[in-house]
């Protein structure tokens, strides 16, 4: 009895080293690309593969602009940048992705009265993020709190936001607050660690204060989200 427990042992702890050595062999294979010119992934785009996203489900690189144009309606993915020597952390802002608010994929046809792009802070479940947005100034537009609403993202402040919470970082938080006791503090490091977890302080939140403001006002629509 004692021998078939201890062999049933002896295979589970052989069976976790073969996992553990299969996932820092695909984590390491991960860290380059497969080819040495690789090429987008995209079919028929020849343009060469630089940009891997850490939160779409595939591991085809892509090109800086099929990357943009997969995530016009994904801002909030975090992606990296192939610089010949290793991934370099870099974001679809940077890129030149603007969230266009009200026209669908396009941009407001009065673009050109409306003021330029705006970066907006958006937190979402994955960290923080710098977010170029494209108002809707077209008469009778929505207000730009009303607007975000409409993209299911919590402004700040209702004139001109300049930090807003996605809707499901709020539902996060309400569940994490209500089942874990986490306070708005604790949430808003781990965010901030999800962001940069080396420079903690370089993060655009850095106080827990509009989570705590938000986390109160979110709670009166958050049954609904
Ligand atoms: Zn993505
Ligand atoms: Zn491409
Ligand atoms: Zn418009």
């Amino acid at each position: 009895m004692q021998d078939d427990t201890a062999e049933l042992t002896r295979e589970k702890n052989s069976q976790g080293n073969i996992l553990r050595q299969m996932a820092l062999q695909a984590c390491i294979a991960l860290e380059s690309p497969s080819t040495r010119t690789p090429i987008c992934g995209v079919p028929d785009c020849n343009a060469a593969g630089i940009i891997q996203c850490l939160d779409c489900d595939h591991d085809d690189l892509l090109c800086r602009s099929c990357a943009v144009s997969a995530h016009s309606f994904l801002p909030f993915h975090k992606i990296r940048k192939w610089n010949g020597s290793f991934f370099e952390p870099t974001s679809l802002n940077i890129c030149g992705l603007i969230l266009h608010m009200n026209h669908g994929q396009g941009s407001c046809p009065h673009v050109k009265e409306a003021p330029a792009p705006q970066d907006l802070t958006v937190v979402d479940t994955n960290g923080v993020h710098i977010v170029s947005i494209g108002w809707c100034c077209c008469f009778g537009a929505p207000s730009f709190a009303e607007q975000l609403f409409s993209r299911r993202i919590f402004p700040a402040s209702t004139l001109r936001p300049k930090t807003a919470f996605t809707f499901r970082v709020l539902k996060l938080f309400h569940m994490f607050n209500h089942v874990a006791r986490t306070t708005p503090w604790d949430f808003t490091g781990a965010m901030n660690r999800l962001t940069d977890n080396v420079d903690v302080k370089s993060t655009p939140v850095s106080a827990p204060l509009p989570f705590c403001r938000l986390s109160v006002n979110g709670r009166f629509c958050l049954g609904y989200i």
